[in-house]
C-alpha cells in the first residue's frame, strides 16, 4: 500500500489504543533496512512505523553528502515507493531531533511537506518527534508548542518527550541523567496536556519509566510502567477520557514481554526498536564471513569466491533476519494480524 495518509495514520493509532496494541517504530538508515522492515510488517499482516534519525538520515545521504534531511529526504522518497508493493500500512516518522538540530533536520523535512501538499502529493512524513528532554520542562514545552502548530498546519503528528531515555542512541550520551529524569512525573504529563492540546493537533508523548536505549545485561534496567498508569489516570481525572496519551516507549529492544504487555494496557501506542534490529541484521552477515572466511579473502594463489563476496549474499541474509526481529515486535506488541488494510 502506498503510505498512510495523515488520516489513516490516525485510524492505525486509534485502533492500536482501542485493542490495546501498539506498532513497533523500525529505524532504518539503507533501502535493505527498510525492505527488511516492510517485510517483517507484511509478513505478520501488521501494519507498523518506519523512522529515521538524524545519524540514520546524514548516513542515508552518503559519505561524501552528509547532509541529514537530504538523506531522510531520499530514504523516505524510496520508502513511498516499495511500501505500494506490501499489503500494509506503514507510517513514516522521524526519531529523536533535539532543539540544536531542529533547524536543519525537522524543519527542512516540515517544508519538504509542505511543498509536496502544495503540489498535491502525500504527505513525506507523517510524524516527527522533537526530543527538547535536554531543555528545561517550560522551554521544552515552548518550543513543542511553536513546532506544535507547524505540524497541525500541514496535518502532521508531533511526538515529544518528557522526562530522558537512559542509555545511549545515535551519539546523544544520557547514561550519567539525574535519576529523576528517567521517571516521568504525572505533573509533568498534565503540563504537557495543557500546553498542547489547546493547539488542536494531534501528537504523542515518550514519557519515561526507567526505560533506556541500547542493550544492557539482564536486571540492569528496572522499568516501572505504573509510572505510566498514575500519570493517565490523573490527567483523566483533571481532563476527562479525551486527555488519555498516545504513549511511546522508546529502547524497546531487550525489554521483558511482561513489561512491554503491561505497557499496552496504560496507553502505549508504538514502540521503538533500533537496537535488536542492528543485531538481526549484523549477525547474519557475522555468520557469513564466518562459515565462508576462507572464500571471502583473494590469495597469492587463488582468487575469492565471487558468489560470497557479492554484498547481496549477505545482504539478503541480513534483510531476512533483521524482517524476523520486525514480526517478533508484532508478536510482542500484539500488533500481529491487525492491520487496518482491507485488501
Ligand atoms: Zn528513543
Amino acid at each position: 500500500m502506498p503510505i498512510a495518509t495523515p488520516e489513516i495514520y490516525r485510524k492505525m493509532l486509534d485502533s492500536a489504543q482501542q485493542g490495546g496494541y501498539a506498532f513497533p517504530a523500525i529505524n532504518v538508515t539503507s533501502s535493505e533496512t527498510i525492505n527488511a522492515a516492510l517485510k517483517g510488517f507484511a509478513d505478520s499482516k501488521s501494519d507498523g512505523i518506519i523512522q529515521i534519525s538524524t545519524g540514520g538520515g546524514e548516513f542515508g545521504s552518503g559519505l561524501a553528502v552528509k547532509d541529514m534531511a537530504f538523506g531522510a529526504i531520499a530514504l523516505a522518497e524510496f520508502c513511498h515507493r516499495v511500501a505500494e508493493k506490501y499489503p500494509v500500512y506503514v507510517a513514516l516518522h522521524t526519531d529523536h531531533c533535539p532543539p540544536g538540530k531542529v533547524d536543519k533536520f525537522m524543519l527542512p523535512l516540515i517544508q519538504e511537506t509542505a511543498r509536496r501538499r502544495k503540489a498535491g502529493l502525500g504527505n513525506l512524513f507523517q510524524s516527527h518527534m522533537f526530543d527538547g528532554s535536554e531543555l528545561p520542562l517550560a522551554q521544552n514545552i515552548a518550543k513543542s508548542i511553536e513546532l506544535m502548530k507547524l505540524c497541525k498546519e500541514n496535518d502532521i503528528i508531533l511526538e515529544v518527550e518528557i522526562g530522558v531515555v537512559g542509555g545511549e542512541e545515535d551519539g546523544v550520551d544520557n547514561s550519567a541523567t539525574d535519576h529523576a529524569k528517567l521517571y516521568t512525573s504525572p505533573q509533568d504529563m498534565i503540563e504537557v496536556y495543557k500546553a498542547l492540546s489547546p493547539i488542536g493537533g494531534r501528537y504523542m508523548l515518550a514519557a519515561t519509566f526507567g526505560n533506556v536505549h541500547g542493550i544492557y545485561k539482564p536486571g540492569n534496567v528496572v522499568l516501572k510502567p505504573k509510572i505510566l498508569k498514575e500519570g493517565q489516570d490523573e490527567v483523566v481525572k483533571k481532563f476527562g477520557p479525551k486527555a488519555y496519551f498516545d504513549l511511546v516507549f522508546h529502547g524497546g529492544s531487550g525489554s521483558d514481554l511482561k513489561d512491554i504487555h503491561e505497557t499496552l494496557e496504560y496507553g502505549v501506542v508504538k514502540m521503538n526498536i533500533d537496537t535488536d534490529t542492528q543485531y538481526a541484521f549484523t549477525e547474519s552477515i557475522v555468520a557469513h564471513v564466518d562459515a565462508n572466511r576462507k572464500v571471502l579473502t583473494h590469495t597469492a594463489t587463488d582468487v575469492a569466491d565471487k558468489k560470497k563476496f557479492d554484498p547481496r549474499s549477505y545482504l539478503k541474509k541480513s534483510e531476512e533476519n533483521m524482517a524476523k526481529r520486525v514480526a517478533q515486535g508484532c508478536k510482542d506488541l500484539k500488533a500481529e494480524g491487525k492491520t487496518v488494510f482491507k485488501g
